[in-house]
């Protein structure tokens, strides 16, 4: 059988690399792990820190790259632990450093464009592509409190096998995508790589339980894709439509409900209002549904997230 290359290396049974990419045209070198398995299996791409202060992800990325050896695999794993380097290093909430893009909306990229698209264009080419299964951690940034949950692309050629990584995901709900492009794990998707995003800790809080769940959510879905030996475990899910309100004006922003609450139609979500204190916004809900993420500091930007919740579609059985 013919050799995987990925990013310059070949990739033999039983070895491990560690190693950084350089972005053409940038100062920026992306740190990545291959692990190597004993055995032959699929190859399965694993992100993190796409949103750089999205703590949680990034610290189960290099928790796990540590932790798992070619004696344990079949296949290959390859680790992309922090993927906006630049943004983590100037403590962006978020953002690309040098161009002020969200990287998370520029997939698949360019290569001859600004900072963000060139990284995105090297994140697909070399690691999405080669994948056969991608598996994207995400948390809540540093104004975001959210609950637990996973995306896929419903539209997508292998939504069957993303599905069931999602179903793979110790969590209570999962949002069916719509979202075809821009997002990295749209993009694979669409090309026909199985993917799904997983949404877990908020706030750019590290707390050691959710990086623990964060892991084992990436383990169980290896064993469901036949990287590790063992039996793998599904959790049923809420399968939700999302939607999202995003504030209609600058100021100071006061929720009045937890993600996680349902809520029904003409409930008030909370209120924005200036700096002398009087009310510029009041939002209401105009559907029945669940806050699943939110803006949770006091500051709240014109045309950035207020609230996201999801419209309940359908309940698993299994
Ligand atoms: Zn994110």
């Amino acid at each position: 059988m013919a050799k995987i290359n990925i990013a310059g290396h070949e990739l033999s049974s039983g070895k491990t690399i560690k190693d950084h990419i350089h972005v053409d045209g940038t100062e920026i070198h992306i740190p990545h792990i291959i692990i190597c398995g004993e055995k032959p299996g699929k190859t399965v791409l694993v992100t993190a820190g796409i949103h750089n202060a999205e703590y949680v992800g990034i610290q189960a990325a290099i928790e796990l790259s540590n932790e798992i050896s070619p004696k344990d695999l079949s296949g290959n794993l390859i680790i992309i632990p922090l993927a906006n380097r630049s943004g983590f290093e100037n403590r962006t909430m978020s953002l690309v450093y040098e161009d002020g893009k969200n990287l998370n909306r520029v997939f698949p990229g360019d290569k001859d464009g600004s900072a963000a698209d060139r990284l995105a264009s090297l994140l697909f080419d070399v690691f999405i592509k080669n994948a056969d299964a991608y598996i994207d951690l995400h948390s809540g940034d540093g104004y975001e409190t959210l609950i637990p949950y996973a995306y896929y692309v419903g539209a997508s050629p292998a939504s069957d096998i993303a599905k069931k990584m999602v179903d793979c995901v110790n969590a209570s709900y999962c949002v069916k995508s719509t979202c075809t492009t821009e997002g990295a794990y749209n993009t694979a998707s669409m090309a026909g790589i199985p993917s799904v995003l997983i949404e877990r800790g908020q706030l750019s809080l590290l707390p050691k339980d959710e990086v623990q769940a964060d892991k084992e959510d990436v383990l169980n879905i290896l064993k469901f894709l036949g990287l590790i030996e063992g039996e793998y475990k599904t959790y049923p899910k809420t399968e939700l439509r999302e939607f999202s309100d995003d504030a209609p004006f600058t100021g100071c922003w006061y929720p009045e409900k937890k993600v996680g609450d349902k809520f029904s139609k003409g409930d008030k979500f909370g209120e924005i209002r200036d700096y002398f204190g009087r009310p510029l916004h009041t939002a209401i809900a105009d559907t029945d549904g669940v806050l699943i993420h939110q803006c949770s500091s006091l500051s709240i930007i014109k045309n950035g997230p207020m609230v996201t919740y999801g419209v309940i579609q359908k309940q698993d059985a299994c």
